[in-house]
């Protein structure tokens, strides 16, 4: 998946493989966006903190080794030998040493003195005239990076914002507060080292239209700042310093590209109904309430899912109620009247906010993620829903929480939301009479007990995102096992259609905001087993009309019926690509 290849016809040009993350094509100089940013903290520690100081030090160092190791082992090659390299750096007992009398001498946080310790060597190796020690002092910036990273427990806070000019952002691991942090019309294209296709980090890409490719691991270590390279978001290539010809090529595909996404925006204003006259819900998946220009540009008829936890990631987890009340009624109120779903608070997992979990987690997407932090933290989650019910009379909201697991839970969430209409009728607050509720099915015990579920809310909404990791234990954001991740799975369809059944038999609309709702040739499937709205970033709209607009609902739900029968996701794959293949030509 990731093996970089020279081109025959440039002999300067490299190309690196990657997953495609965010389509479309980007033409740039490279901006690599490195740990020079890094924040370290200076504070002083007591005489007995020492011996924890190195401990962390050695903790750090150790995940660290583990990190480029499991990176060698993924990749089976290791360029000019830099990864051993790095290994043998961090495990030099000089350092160590260096590190621990410097400790003791300044008595000041072990960051701060790795951090000096480095800026050091760094001095001395700028004054040596011996070229391979100084070309070393990229990779003495490279290895303290990481062990700074681990002991910050992350790359701490961001230059991105005031971006300027035009590049393409290249970067080890771009996460996904600093995604929405970034100065958007700066970045052309992101080039990252690590990630896969459901990572926040791809769905922010693709919601702001900025070509990705992603898990692309030699990518910082090969491209350099001001390098030119194309990002090919269809493939899954970057091209390093091509010659003009190539540039050129691209940017006819660019062009190219542009217009058939034109193109297909004409169709937002016609409805999305099958040949045979079923009609489907096309929906868009926002982050922030920006996004409701584009949405509204690419014909969605509502807002599937509106994930608020960004919303607590650029403001702190005590974004005020007003602050809240006022984003969700310019999202109301710019949709228009038609149908907003707003999901509560999802942090976890890969989305923290600022000013919370301070302590780390050792599985976070296992851990205090979505509704659980919300019923332990109920001031949060009360504001919440006060801001969300005193917009509700701005346009036509609809509520979702995520992550539930159970009905337990489930009647938790509902007395607390009970509770906070209460309050507001007592202090003649207004809100909208009848806001449908739903719940996400993205836990597979949600979608084992759906028939239960399914009596105490208004909607489902399936987050096949979550759905697929947990169902196949796959962490969707680790590119090692990236193949492993198979939205076609048997399982994951099998759960879908007992989803799909039992909401219908309660007679309620079924809803799907996770990615497989915009591959085209997962519509099939889905048309037939009789999902209600497919929800999608906004791009991907105009493309999945085509498609549903080109199908009868009785041949999709033959192809459903046909696929439940098979035993491997990738026997599943090829039927669909095969079934689509000259119908509707999808990209996916
Ligand atoms: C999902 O899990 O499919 C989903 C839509 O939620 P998120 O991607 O925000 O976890
Ligand atoms: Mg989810």
């Amino acid at each position: 998946m990731t093996a970089i290849f020279y081109s025959d016809y440039n002999n300067k040009m490299k190309v690196l493989k990657g997953v495609p993350a965010s389509p479309g094509f980007a033409i740039g100089r490279a901006y690599l966006y490195n740990d020079d940013e890094l924040n370290v903290p200076e504070y002083e520690i007591l005489e007995a903190e020492v011996v924890s100081e190195m401990e962390r030090y050695r903790t750090a160092v150790a995940r660290a080794i583990e990190e480029l190791e499991l990176l060698q082992a993924r990749e089976h090659s290791d360029p000019d030998g830099f990864l051993a390299t790095h290994i043998m750096m961090l495990r030099d007992p000089e350092i160590d040493a260096k590190i621990d009398i410097q400790l003791a001498k300044t008595k000041k946080n072990v960051e701060w003195v790795v951090q000096d310790v480095v800026n050091e060597l760094l001095r001395k190796l700028g004054t040596v005239q011996d070229v391979y020690l100084k070309e070393r002092t990229m990779d003495i910036r490279d290895v303290s990076r990481r062990i700074l990273q681990h002991l910050l427990g992350k790359a701490v806070h961001s230059s991105l914002a005031e971006l300027k000019g035009e590049a393409i952002l290249v970067t080890s691991n771009l996460l996904p507060s600093d995604a929405v942090a970034m100065n958007k019309k700066s970045v052309l294209g992101l080039v990252m080292d690590a990630g896969g296709n459901t990572t926040h980090t791809a769905i922010l890409a693709r919601s702001f239209e900025i070509p990705a490719v992603l898990g692309c691991v030699w990518a910082t270590r090969e491209i350099h700042n001001g390098d030119w390279v194309v990002v090919d978001g269809e493939n899954g290539q970057v091209l390093i310093n091509p010659a003009e010809a190539v540039i050129e090529e691209y940017i006819q595909r660019k062009i190219l590209h542009e217009k058939t996404q034109a193109d297909l925006k004409v169709l937002g204003g016609l409805p999305c109904v099958t040949l045979d006259g079923r009609t489907f819900q096309l929906n868009a998946n926002i982050e922030i309430p920006d996004e409701v220009e584009n949405v509204l540009a690419h014909g969605a008829d509502g807002v599937g899912l509106y994930r608020s936890e960004f919303l607590f990631i650029q403001n702190g987890a005590n974004v005020s109620e007003e602050i809240q009340c006022q984003a969700y009624r310019r999202v109301l109120e710019g949709m228009e009247g038609r149908p907003v779903t707003i999901r509560t608070l999802d942090l976890g997992g890969d989305k923290l906010a600022p000013d919370l979990y301070p302590a780390k987690e050792s599985n976070p997407l296992l851990g205090w993620r979505a509704i659980r932090f919300c019923l332990a933290d109920r001031k949060i989650f009360q504001t919440q829903l006060r801001a969300l019910l005193r917009a509700s009379v701005y346009g036509n909201l609809k509520i979702m929480f995520p992550m539930i697991s159970g009905v337990g839970e489930l009647e938790q969430v509902l007395a607390i939301l009970e509770e906070v209409k209460n309050q507001l009728t007592s202090e003649k607050v207004p809100f909208a009479p009848n806001i449908p509720i739903g719940t996400m099915i993205e836990v597979p015990s949600a979608a084992m007990v759906s028939d239960h579920l399914a009596r105490l809310v208004d909607f489902f909404s399936i987050g096949t995102n979550d759905l697929t990791q947990y169902t196949l234990a796959v962490d969707r954001g680790n590119e090692r096992i990236a193949s492993l991740y198979e939205p076609f799975h048997p399982g994951v369809l099998r759960l879908i259609k007992l989803v799909i059944d039992n909401a219908h038999e309660a007679g309620i609309p079924v809803a799907m905001c996770g990615e497989m709702a915009s591959n085209s040739k997962a519509a099939l499937i889905l048309a037939g087993l009789g999902l209600d709205e497919f929800s999608m970033n906004a791009v991907g709209l105009p493309k999945m009309k085509s498609v549903l607009r080109s199908l009868t609902y009785s041949e999709a739900e033959h192809v459903a019926e046909d696929v439940l029968k098979m035993r491997r996701s990738d026997e599943i794959e090829a039927f669909v690509t095969a079934y689509s293949q000259g119908r509707f030509s999808p990209s996916e």
